[in-house]
């Protein structure tokens, strides 16, 4: 008896770290070879959930702290980028942010349409755990 309640605190234990880390990301096209540098999705440990976006400008994913998820002290630095508004991108409703390399216009996109070159064989691999 002691030892499954041992087991399920070891559990628990475990689910909710795994809840509060991010899940990286590397985006990849099997027809035109495009790759995206590591992107962070989902939140850590600072409790900010970031959101992988596409910029049709700069052609590249990346990460953009989009909602604080939990207060706690190292995050009160930290800016959250608002979205502004939601478009219909590659077929899917997407939420956009302003790019944070260019400014231009970034969408939450997590189709299978490849953006370079419009080919189905956009994947989203997890590469690594992040918190
Ligand atoms: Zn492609
Ligand atoms: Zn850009």
């Amino acid at each position: 008896m002691r030892k499954s309640i041992l087991l399920i605190t070891a559990i628990v234990l475990f689910v909710s770290n795994y809840a509060v880390a991010g899940v990286g990301l590397v985006v990849s096209c099997t027809n035109c070879g495009y790759k995206s540098k590591e992107v962070r999705e989902g939140g850590g440990l600072k409790g900010i959930e970031q959101t992988v976006v596409y910029c049709e400008t700069c052609k590249n994913f990346f990460d953009i702290p989009t909602r604080v998820q939990f207060d706690v002290e190292a995050n009160k630095r930290e800016s959250i980028v608002a979205s502004v508004g939601k478009e219909k991108y590659l077929g899917e409703e997407c939420f956009v942010y302003p790019c944070p390399v260019c400014g231009g216009r970034a969408f939450a996109y997590k189709g299978k349409i490849c953006p370079v070159c419009k080919k189905n064989n956009l994947r989203f691999q997890e590469a690594f755990l992040w918190d």
